[in-house]
């Protein structure tokens, strides 16, 4: 453990939520308003929104309300999706992703965290062809485009390598050291505008995880997204674990990642239909200060 690393037990200073950890509360009309405000009632300092909820909430209500309360980003979630079929689809992506980056200008995020597809079409449940080389090299290409919109912006693009069993439909980039040679390919002069978000629950696993972390450096590390890797996971997408009853040792982990030279926040970021969307949203908020303090 590095003689640096922050002390996050007696507050939350450095915790963010990402708004997805309490997106469908069961029985409470919560959105990002209401997300917001909760928050900030609990001094918690950042958030991490969604696009869906921005839009449900509208864009311009929802700045107003961050500044209001004085709230930082770590984030925006989410662009990216670069795979396509033809022509249309690629040029829709790319629009589609600036809307992204200019929305992030507006919060006043940080940077946009992108996912980067898969196969096309796969995530609708019709995958296209059996190509993932074709899919990463769209990819490649879909984020070398969106790189220019991103540096006139000034809006940093951070891309979040996801768990394998992503690979087919939600993300073709599976590994940090594959998300680390397309930054280097991308932006070898390591500028700023392009990095990495570096999840717990899809990286953890990873034997390379430290060196790639040290390899990754302050340049790249854009952001740090905590959870807990439940054993068993029952749901592929929505049984994440909240940080102290999983497998991931993230104290670890956050070792590395401050070692590096990381000093955000670390955001919160739990998808949980079966267990904690079926909460009150407070308890939910409470739950991840105490677990935040004790084991990350
Ligand atoms: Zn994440």
């Amino acid at each position: 453990m590095p003689a640096t690393l922050r002390d996050f037990t007696t507050d939350h200073r450095w915790m963010s939520i990402n708004t997805a950890t309490v997106r469908r509360q069961r029985g409470q009309d919560w959105g990002l308003l209401d997300i917001l405000d909760a928050c900030a009632a609990r001094g918690i300092r950042a958030v991490a929104p969604w696009r869906d909820q921005v839009a449900a909430a509208g864009l311009e209500a929802v700045a107003q309300r961050i500044r209001q309360h004085g709230l930082e980003l770590s984030g925006y979630c989410r662009g990216g999706m670069f795979s396509y079929t033809d022509d249309a689809s690629r040029q829709a992506v790319r629009d589609d992703n600036r809307r992204a980056l200019d929305e992030a200008c507006t919060l006043g995020a940080p940077c946009l965290v992108l996912v980067v597809g898969g196969l096309p079409g796969a995530l609708a449940g019709k995958p296209a062809h059996r190509d993932i080389a074709s899919a990463r090299a769209q990819v490649a290409e879909g984020i070398a485009a969106l790189l220019e919109d991103a540096r006139e912006r000034r809006m940093p693009l951070a891309i979040e390598p996801l768990h394998p069993m992503y690979a087919a439909d939600r993300a073709c980039v599976n590994t940090l050291s594959q998300a680390l040679d397309l930054c280097d390919q991308l932006d070898p002069a390591r500028s700023g505008a392009l990095g990495v978000a570096v999840d717990a629950y899809h990286v953890w696993w990873d034997p390379q995880l430290k060196s790639q972390i040290a390899r990754a450096g302050r340049d790249r590390l854009l952001a740090f997204h905590v959870c807990d890797w439940l054993v068993p996971t029952r749901d592929l997408l929505e049984d994440r674990g909240m940080m102290g009853d999983g497998v991931i040792d993230l104290r670890q982990m956050r070792g590395w990642v401050e070692a590096a030279g990381f000093e955000g926040y670390a955001e919160v970021e739990i998808f949980s239909r079966e267990n904690w969307w079926q909460r009150d949203g407070g308890e939910v908020l409470d739950t991840c200060s105490a677990r935040y303090r004790a084991c990350v």
